[in-house]
């Protein structure tokens, strides 16, 4: 048994215009620029780490 770091961590973003949580997989939030809600609104991914 080995203790790898977790990579697939998701990351919880809410969307500023209609406050939804959205979940997205750690990978995606180092990559891409930006996240979307289920209502379409597209927003900035912000860094907290
Ligand atoms: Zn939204």
């Amino acid at each position: 048994m080995s203790d790898e770091p977790k990579k697939d961590d998701p990351v919880e973003l809410r969307c500023p215009k209609c406050r939804e949580k959205v979940t997205i997989p750690r990978e995606q939030a180092d990559t891409a620029m930006h996240a979307r809600c289920s209502k379409g609104h597209e927003f900035e991914i912000a860094r907290a780490i």
